[in-house]
């Protein structure tokens, strides 16, 4: 006889004990002065059913700076209103270069690799800014309907901590600019980028925020995001650029579609079954966090439950 599958309650429990004996768990990102002072004991984690009932553990309700995990959703926003055209001006293959590189640029004529390193997020960024007139605004308001919190939003200290250290950003958005890649001006682009990143919201609201790509792009009420196979892509360029330079190594460890944040932030996604999201501020020397890779790993050993 098969063993009953195990609760998510039960395995999340599980997962936090063991986390909680774990030493080592990395450090916080100090390039954004003030992501620098999180504690890297902090951990929470949560896992959403399709339906959004929410399990969690831990900090599971505590807002965070989600920073790169916005990415999904800028991207997913993005395709839903200009579909392909978008892979005109941002490829879908892994960079195999820091997420902050200027490097590939120039031999890519100024195409970034994929829409998740930050050249790529500049420009999904930057194109969303141009059909909505309010890139950030539209992102804040499709994450509070998402994950039913209305509270969700910007957090003005971090946006503002990170644009006064924003120089390789906005190196990145002038020479992207330089190839015509970039519509808006660069100081708009780079408001609304960094707002975007300072969203601070729990792991409840982003597992509960990402359930459209377990449900194969079927937004919370019942209406279409995207379509079977837009959800396909996005679940896939995660699955393969969400994780900085490590992608290889979590799908090896993890494997489900991931994408991770200097926050400390991971979401990942089983499709048709739950979303996750975990939430520890210690990161490894490649930008992820260390026990949020670590209780991924352990969810997909524990039930089973993979893309693979
Ligand atoms: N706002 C950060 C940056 O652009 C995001 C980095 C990240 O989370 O990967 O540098």
């Amino acid at each position: 006889m098969p063993s009953p599958f195990p609760s998510f309650q039960s395995v999340l429990e599980r997962i936090a004990a063991e986390i909680e004996a774990t030493p080592g768990r990395g450090r916080p990102a100090d390039y954004i002065p003030v992501l620098a002072e999180a504690d890297p004991r902090r951990f929470g984690m949560a896992v959403a059913d399709l339906d959004g009932t929410v399990y969690g553990v831990g900090e599971w309700q505590q807002p965070f700076s989600t920073q790169s995990i916005t990415k999904v959703f800028t991207l997913a926003l993005d395709l839903s209103l200009e579909g392909d055209v978008l892979w005109e001006h941002v490829g879908r293959e892994p960079s195999g270069n820091p997420f902050n590189s200027l490097v590939q640029l120039e031999h890519e004529h100024g195409i970034p690799r994929n829409p998740f390193i930050n050249a790529g997020a500049l420009v999904v960024t930057d194109r969303l800014q141009t059909l909505t007139g309010d890139a950030a605004g539209v992102l804040r308001d499709f994450l509070r309907t998402e994950s039913g919190n209305p509270d969700l939003g910007f957090d003005m200290t971090v946006a503002d901590s990170e644009s006064a250290h924003g120089d390789r950003n906005a190196a990145l958005a002038h020479f992207m600019a330089s190839y015509g890649n970039i519509r808006n001006p660069v100081p708009v682009l780079l408001d609304q980028y960094f707002r975007q990143c300072s969203i601070e919201a729990s792991c409840a609201d982003l597992a509960r925020a990402a359930g459209f790509l377990a449900r194969h792009g079927t937004r919370a009420d019942g209406s279409y995001l995207l379509t079977r196979s837009q959800a396909k892509q996005v679940n896939a360029v995660m699955l393969t650029c969400g994780t900085y330079d490590a992608a290889g190594d979590f799908a090896y460890r993890v494997g489900l579609p991931g994408k991770s944040g200097v926050g400390g932030g991971i979401i990942a996604v089983v499709p048709g079954r739950c979303t996750l999201c975990v939430w520890s501020p210690g990161l490894d020397e490649r930008g992820n966090s260390v026990a949020g890779v670590a209780a991924l790993d352990r969810f997909t050993t524990l039930t089973g439950l993979s893309v693979f």
